[in-house]
């Protein structure tokens, strides 16, 4: 499976539980990324021999290869001396997190970890090694926001934000005219694992949209009854 355009970061996730590289296959695609995945430390070895991704997201305990060796063997090869590996490690091995480090992982996430703290982990990586492939900034029609100091302007009002509104509102703006179900924020914002109610959603939608939009300002986000909310396309006009 690969998804995302020609210019987009690659990133190659090798991790033999399906479930979950099927979620993050999901996420990273949503946010974007060109994805491909590997089930088997071989197949993650001929798919890098093959080509090289921008970044690795590597499961610790695979079959065939284990993640350790792949990584040291990345390590070993002057064109992958330098990829960005992020391991994933079960928290039994925690305390082996020190070897994953010394064969030269980047970082490494404990499982079970939340979706959002990966894509910050996978975003922070990737801006370190090629800033000018991540943006910095977001902006639809009049609204801003700047990853970096964290900061929302409105026609260069600044909006104050909570960091749930911040995340739904940084979410919202890489698919502007996208509809999101409850659903799928509550996984991309709060992360699978959080135990909320889908009403949740809708509490902090509501706060998100006070603050963005004064009395005579045009409301930016749409309500679809029964299927979600998204930046109104309409609004950029
Ligand atoms: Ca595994």
């Amino acid at each position: 499976m690969k998804t995302g355009s020609n210019d987009s970061p690659r990133i190659l996730i090798v991790e033999d539980e399906a479930s979950l590289a099927e979620l993050l296959a999901y996420n990273l695609s949503a946010e974007g990324y060109g994805v491909d995945v590997a089930v088997r430390g071989d197949e993650a070895e001929l798919k890098l021999a093959e080509s090289t991704p921008d970044l690795v997201i590597l499961d610790w305990m695979l079959p065939a290869i284990s993640g350790i060796e792949i990584c040291r063997r990345l390590r070993a090869r002057p064109e992958t001396k330098t990829l960005p590996v992020i391991m994933l490690t079960a928290r039994s091995e925690e305390n082996e997190r020190v070897r994953g480090l010394s064969v030269g992982a980047d970082d490494y996430i404990v499982k079970p970890f939340s979706v959002p703290e990966l894509l910050a982990r996978v975003r922070a990586l990737l801006r370190r090694v090629s800033p000018e492939r991540i943006a910095n900034r977001l902006s639809f029609g009049e609204i801003e926001l700047d990853r970096d100091n964290r900061r929302v302007r409105r026609s260069g009002r600044d909006i104050h934000l909570g960091p749930t509104e911040f995340r739904i509102l940084e979410y919202l703006l890489q698919k502007p005219g996208r509809i999101f179900t409850r659903a799928q924020l509550l996984d991309s914002v709060w992360g699978l694992s959080a135990e909320i109610d889908e009403r949740t959603v809708d509490v902090h939608i509501g706060r998100l949209r006070k603050a963005l939009s004064r009395s005579a300002e045009t409301n930016p986000i749409r309500t679809v009854r029964g299927a979600g909310y998204g930046f109104d396309d309409r609004f950029e006009k």
